[in-house]
């Protein structure tokens, strides 16, 4: 149905869209985050590292144009093609003044080859004067904005240190999706404070809002942050690969089949990566999806057809 995945991937939606292969180049904005610079809170959400949960963007010191270059010339001996979507993925990408954003973001569209924009924010970040200029950028060119949901459960949001309401996600969608901009929304799966149950209504609510695209996480405990910290005094199960296959199976037949699922597993910085170890084989969790996909004769969207 989308290539040859039982499911609504990134890749596809991109290849049909541009023709051929897109690449993300990961950037970092200098950016900060309103949960770490005290605004919301001090120490950030509690599984966040160093580098605001974008440990593989190009280097902060450099400029965009820099960085753009730079995150070519690094992707270019994996990937043959000249399409690119820049990608704000490091911290906040909506958390500065009005004038810093619009230069960030237009100076990154004006690079050769850039035939898109993703901006990953915090939906309590995206006061009228940004969504203006989301509107504006989203007419230009092809833009889509990422929200850390994570979870719908309120235990599960105190636990994370998320720093806002469910109600605040809900208003940030509705704004979103009346200028006609693309949401995609992150959830993390394997909370100590979560069930298969919970975790899967997280999954039906998303599928409910009829968001633009869904990425899935693996929740990762990296030695530099308080997660580590918390782990070593509480230790508490993981979800083994198996399991963790066998979620994202059940996640995916909840999806409506247009919805674009541009992660179903992540990369965890292997140096700093404490649990689960297994995660850094990602093409062994990718193809053990399609097996088990294949195993239960099942696809994207299958319990709700
Ligand atoms: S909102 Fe993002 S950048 Fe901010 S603390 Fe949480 S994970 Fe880190």
């Amino acid at each position: 149905m989308w290539g040859d995945k039982r499911y609504h991937t990134l890749n596809y939606e991109l290849r049909k869209t541009f023709g051929k292969k897109v690449i993300k180049l990961s950037l970092d904005g200098g950016f900060t985050c309103p949960n770490r610079d005290g605004t919301v809170g001090h120490r950030g959400c509690i599984f966040c590292g160093e580098e605001g949960s974008g440990e593989f963007a190009a280097s902060r010191r450099l400029d965009i144009r820099e960085q753009i270059k730079e995150q070519k010339r690094l992707l270019s001996n994996k990937w043959k093609t000249d399409k690119y979507i820049a990608y704000f993925q490091n911290f906040t990408n909506t958390y500065s003044s009005y004038e810093d954003l619009r230069e960030k973001y237009f100076t990154a569209l004006f690079q050769q080859g850039i035939v898109g924009l993703a901006i990953a924010t915090r939906p309590d970040c995206l006061p009228d004067k940004v969504m203006d200029l989301l509107e504006e950028i989203n007419r230009e060119t092809y833009l889509w904005v990422e929200l850390g949901l994570q979870s719908i459960h309120d235990r599960s949001a105190k636990f994370i240190r998320r720093g806002y309401p469910l109600r605040i996600y809900d208003e940030a969608v509705r704004r979103l999706r009346e200028r006609n901009i693309r949401v995609v929304t992150h959830l993390i799966f394997g909370l100590p404070c979560e069930s298969k149950k919970d975790t899967l209504e997280s999954v039906k609510y998303v599928a409910s809002t009829k968001t633009w695209g869904v990425k899935f996480h693996m929740l990762y405990i990296q030695k530099d942050t308080d997660l580590y910290k918390y782990y070593l005094k509480n230790p508490f199960p993981i979800l083994s690969r198996e399991e963790y296959i066998s979620l994202v199976v059940d996640a995916l037949e909840y999806l409506p089949k247009d919805m674009v699922v541009h992660r179903v597993t992540g990369d965890g910085k292997k140096e700093l990566l404490v649990e689960p170890r297994w995660t850094l084989d990602k093409l062994r969790v990718l193809s053990g999806i399609d097996r088990e996909l294949k195993l239960r004769n099942s696809y994207q969207g299958k319990k709700i057809e």
